[in-house]
């Protein structure tokens, strides 16, 4: 039943409280909390804003977990969901093909770079990855070199919480209390500029991260390693914008030892940085295959894909075992309403919403660039419509704070009280908003945002801990 939270009773947002504490599991608990925990509830959302229980109206600043580009309440979006549930709720897409799976398939493989002209639906960014990390793993089964699988992945990177996908992350305590495939990843340098080696010019952190990728495939034989997977912008690690030429020759040395370079699109997909992809228009690199979720549908239906390259299938359909089966689907691979709502936010998309993140961006960025004068922050970073705050122990050093002191908490504490949704990660607040967001509320997200970071300031010092 959906719930107008004017009319709701005390009572009854208590009850929103106990039941959630009661019987839900929310993601990311800790052993001790696991369904005991009541976050805050929220009910409802319009355009840029959400409505949490207690009925104050927030800027949604992570737009979501980086989906809601459209905003929330998007008419023609609801439209859709409503019509095609109407029109064909479900087909079997083991048997079937729906007319938006088609339809969508098609669009998506215009705006896809290079020759990445078909798509495997998923039912988000895990099973996106998963889908491609066992994509690989059945091609070079195929090719008859079932030792090239290992797959290279980065600190601070985020792919997913399937066991595969999982197995890939490389943020802080990800993996302190979780089992993973870790013999078959290595784990190379996070690409941040902004913990490069004191002393070290960009360029040379960028010769480094090239040197340490192509080292490691000297070391481990190019015949073990069966594809590389980067975020363009690492996102859940911090909005980490790589140096300048880094992707372009990462990508060349996956050319030069046959390693498949998967794009992880999850987030910088669909208008966040301004096009359908981000790959080829904004890092300038044509991947082999391109996970994306997400923005798709702009949260409002699961729907992930992975895009995959023309020659990669050709080569299969040219090789020795062209009988050999793909053993991978999902009940809710192509879902048609998924699809339909993807067509929709396309349309929304092409149709000057795109144009209007492009435009708006640079104005997001410098707004919030204006935040490094206060002095808990140590760098306001992005590109498009994604940043990151960072704060610092200390300006002069940079060094992070301690990490329980979880200065994004209470960040985001202090800017909910004052009408801003923000994403803590740590001693870092993201920002991706919806696409739609004009000059006004940036400049009102960034005010609450300053509010709040000098506010948590004083309570570090006044609680000495700053
Ligand atoms: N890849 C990236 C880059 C992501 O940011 C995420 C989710 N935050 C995922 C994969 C996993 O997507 P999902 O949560 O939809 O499974």
């Amino acid at each position: 039943a959906i719930r107008n939270v004017e009319t709701m009773s005390a009572t009854e947002r208590l009850d929103f409280a106990e039941m959630a504490k009661g019987h839900l599991i929310q993601p990311w608990p800790v052993a001790g909390e696991i369904g005991a925990e009541a976050r805050g509830g929220i009910i409802a959302g319009d355009g840029i804003y959400v409505t949490d229980i207690e009925g104050r109206r927030l800027i949604d600043g992570p737009a979501g977990m980086w989906c809601t580009n459209v905003g929330h309440g998007c008419e023609p979006i609801a439209r859709t969901l409503y019509e095609q549930a109407m029109t064909l709720s479900y087909n079997s897409p083991w048997y079937t093909a729906s007319e938006p799976s088609v339809r969508l398939s098609k669009r998506l493989a215009a705006h896809a770079p290079g020759d990445l002209d078909h798509v495997f639906y998923t039912t988000g960014g895990s099973s996106a990855v998963e889908t491609a990390l066992r994509f690989m793993q059945f091609s070079n089964n195929v090719f008859g070199r079932p030792t090239k699988k290992r797959i290279v992945a980065r600190q601070g990177g985020y792919h997913g919480s399937t066991y595969l996908s999982a197995s890939l992350n490389g943020r802080p305590r990800d993996h302190d209390w979780m089992d993973s495939a870790g013999d078959l990843v290595v784990k190379l340098s996070c690409p941040n500029p902004f913990r490069r080696p004191a002393g070290q010019s960009v360029e040379a952190f960028c010769d480094m991260l090239v040197e340490e990728f192509s080292t490691t495939i000297e070391t481990l034989g190019a015949e073990t390693i069966g594809a590389f997977v980067a975020e363009p912008i690492m996102a859940s690690g911090g909005v980490i914008v790589p140096p300048p030429g880094y992707l372009t020759r990462m990508r060349e040395l996956c050319r030069e030892n046959d390693i498949l370079f998967i794009a992880d699109e999850v987030v910088t997909a669909f208008g966040r940085l301004g096009n359908i992809f981000a790959s080829k228009e904004v890092f300038g690199i044509e991947p082999d295959l391109i996970t994306f979720a997400k923005g798709v549908t702009s949260g409002y239906f699961p729907l992930g894909g992975a895009m995959i390259s023309a020659a990669l299938l050709a080569r299969l359909r040219q090789s020795n075992h062209a009988d050999a089966m793909f053993a991978h689907g999902l009940t809710y691979s192509s879902h048609p309403i998924g699809c339909a709502v993807a067509e929709t936010n396309l349309d929304l998309l092409e149709g000057g919403l795109l144009a209007h993140a492009r435009d708006i961006a640079p104005y997001f960025q410098a707004q919030l660039k204006t935040l490094e004068d206060l002095p808990l922050v140590g760098e306001v970073r992005g590109l498009g419509l994604m940043a990151c705050v960072e704060c610092v122990a200390d300006r002069e050093s940079n060094n992070p704070l301690a990490l329980d002191l979880e200065v994004g908490k209470r960040i985001d504490a202090h800017c909910q009280q004052l009408g801003l949704l923000v994403r803590p990660l740590i001693h870092m607040c993201v920002m991706s908003p919806p696409l739609t967001i004009s000059r006004p509320q940036i400049d009102d997200l960034v005010s609450i945002l300053r509010q709040g970071i000098a506010l948590t300031q004083d309570e570090l010092v006044r609680e000495g801990l700053w």
